[in-house]
């Protein structure tokens, strides 16, 4: 199959936009409610009061954190949610987000159904200044109840003479505008300890762009500082290195998560639409850091991480089985068609065929029985977690067994990560 240009590949979607998706018949549980923000998006009505109730929108790392940060209520937990609001096919969404005197609501026009949200209020840290004199939101920013932080210098694929960035990636107009491009040890710890003693956070995410061969050598001196002075659950999601060997380091410095971010399963979309991925990396190297991650680690203690809404669903279901039967867990991200991106003028996917993948999601991870959603306090708002799409299990006995296990894995491992968050130094 030859690789298609980016406008068939266009027009393909265009016939799965959100105009083509049939309404859904009814009210929406919490995570068909999250998966259609996240496709669809939200306008905000005038009644909503953002600048005062809810978290500025900010653009950091690739971007796609640039939407309002909400949370949706259920049971037996909230979802958060980071609904586009900017890009311009927010302009044909259904949803509207008013103020009312219970709170704010959720409105889908279709149906005429409300959904109580809450927004994502701004931490109090985010106007004040580390000792070094950077302002904390341009060192780290909340997504969900998780602190992100880039570290390094801008994704080398955005290099401006030879630029080979992923092409649904913002990262090189953000990194140095809205956030710090270099950030000190010390502006990250401090910001993390405001993080983790006014907004209850437990997970700090490092991330990057491409930095160069033993770029995760970049991270160390933050894991180390983090795990020794503020005790927080250490995430790293750095493009794949060839050497194992800093993979075995990064763990006994205290890394409890890595990410591997290859985005597409077919090759075609893989080479089509990450040529820097491709030219110096390539797809298979992703796959070898995450199976060993994953071995050395322990199931569920890795994530694979993919676009869903770009190649074709079925590369994106051999995608999350692949991942699952490697022992890590999917983290799908729906495709948002970021402003200034060069697939800006995209269309996001139908909220169809995404309920169709987190189906998948759920019963894939069910069926192998991995354990999600064990650590504690972690919240993701730009996509579903494994544990989010819960919500989509219908009630079988292997439901009701797989949610039982969970549970109980969740309370038993609970002495183990509050002896992971204690700083070592105290
Ligand atoms: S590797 Fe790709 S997605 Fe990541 S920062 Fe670089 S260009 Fe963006």
């Amino acid at each position: 199959m030859s690789i298609q240009s980016p406008s068939t590949i266009a027009s393909d979607e265009r016939r799965q936009s959100p105009s083509a998706a049939p309404p859904p018949a009814g009210r929406l549980n919490p995570a068909e409610l999250k998966i259609d923000l996240l496709c669809s998006g939200i306008r905000i009505d005038e009644s909503c009061h953002i600048d005062e109730d809810g978290r500025p929108l900010v653009r950091t790392r690739a971007g796609l954190g640039s939407g309002l940060e909400m949370i949706i209520s259920g049971d037996p937990r909230d979802l958060w949610v980071n609904a586009p609001v900017v890009e311009p096919f927010v302009g044909k969404t259904s949803f509207r987000l008013q103020r009312e005197a219970s709170g704010y609501e959720v409105v889908d026009q279709r149906t005429a159904c409300r959904y109580p949200v809450r927004l994502a209020s701004k931490p109090g840290w985010y106007d004040r200044r580390t000792s070094g004199g950077a302002l904390m939101s341009r060192i780290g920013t909340l997504q969900g109840t998780c602190l992100s932080i880039y570290i390094g210098e801008t994704c080398r694929f955005w290099a401006p003479d030879h630029p080979m960035n992923c092409k649904f990636c913002t990262t090189g107009l953000n990194v140095g505008r809205d956030e710090e491009a270099e950030k000190s040890v010390e502006d990250v710890i401090e910001t993390a300890l405001a993080a983790k003693a006014e907004s209850g956070v437990t997970f700090v995410h490092f991330n990057s762009g491409y930095q160069g061969t033993r770029g995760l050598r970049k991270v160390f001196p933050y894991i180390e500082a983090i795990k020794k002075r503020v005790g927080l659950l250490v995430g790293v999601q750095f493009t794949p290195e060839q050497d194992m060997t800093l993979y075995d380091e990064a763990i006994r410095r205290g890394v409890e998560h890595f990410s591997f971010c290859f985005e597409f399963h077919n090759l075609e979309y893989f080479r089509q639409y990450l040529p820097g991925k491709t030219a110096l990396l390539g797809r298979d190297m992703f796959f070898r850091a995450m199976e060993y991650c994953s071995r050395k680690m322990g199931r569920g203690r890795v994530s694979g991480e993919i676009i869903a809404g770009i190649e074709p669903m079925q590369d994106t279901f051999r995608a999350i089985e692949y991942i699952v039967r490697a022992g890590a867990f999917p983290l799908v991200c729906i495709f948002r068609p970021l402003i200034g991106s060069e697939m800006e003028n995209y269309p996001p996917p139908a909220y169809g065929e995404m309920l169709r993948v987190f189906r998948h999601v759920y019963r894939t991870c069910r069926n192998h029985s991995l354990p999600v959603g064990i650590a504690p306090n972690i919240k993701v708002s730009l996509s579903l977690q494994p544990d989010d799409t819960l919500y989509l299990a219908t009630g079988t006995l292997a439901d009701r067994f797989y949610l039982t296990w969970m549970e109980i894995l969740r309370k038993a491992m609970r002495p183990y990560f509050a002896r992971r968050m204690r700083p070592r130094l105290q």
